[in-house]
């Protein structure tokens, strides 16, 4: 009785053929034993080309998916931006203690024409698609202080006004010309 359990206990590795205890194997309920015929050293290789191989399928696929059905993912993007774009509104509205989304300087609450604005300048007006979510998710992601410190809500036309009145004052000083 005591043999055959330590028979059972052991098994043979099928790619370098040491005997090995059973908890070496990884565990495969579809096998006859339960176990994988290959020991977890030698199975380790394998599965990271299964998972490479998998993520490049996974990869293939999305983009094929995506150049199908390009509207349709088009629009879940823009979704998406939108309510990131609203949310990170909101969280630089909670820095500011408001109670409602709304330009500092005059007031206009419409958000289809409120920015987000760069207090110490830095402009963020013709960012990208992707370099825009990071800009959007990094101030998610930053503590109400530091927003206080770096950002502000301004509609359109303050923040051009803005932009003129930094570009004004450049010149000013000597250091550009028109
Ligand atoms: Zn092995
Ligand atoms: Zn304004």
């Amino acid at each position: 009785m005591l043999e055959t359990k330590e028979i059972v206990s052991e098994k043979r590795c099928r790619i370098c053929h040491r005997l090995l205890p059973f908890w070496r194997f990884s565990v495969r309920p579809r096998n006859k034993d339960g176990r994988s015929c290959a020991c977890r050293d030698c199975a380790r290789p394998y599965r990271k080309q299964y998972y490479k191989q998998k993520k490049e399928v996974k990869k293939k696929y999305n983009e094929t998916y995506r150049s199908k059905n390009k509207e349709k993912c088009n629009f879940l993007t823009r979704k998406w931006m939108y309510r990131l774009r609203l949310m990170a509104l909101n969280k630089i509205a909670r820095a500011y203690y408001a109670t409602s989304l709304s330009c500092v300087k005059c007031g206009f609450s419409d958000t289809r024409a409120l920015q987000i604005d760069h207090i110490n300048g830095g402009g963020t007006s013709e960012l990208r698609h992707m370099v825009y979510c990071r800009f959007l998710q990094k101030i998610l992601s930053s503590p109400l202080e530091s927003i206080r410190n770096n950002y502000q809500i301004l509609c359109s036309n303050c923040n051009m006004i803005k932009k003129e009145e930094m570009r004004e004052n450049y010149i000013w000083r000597g250091k550009h010309t028109l």
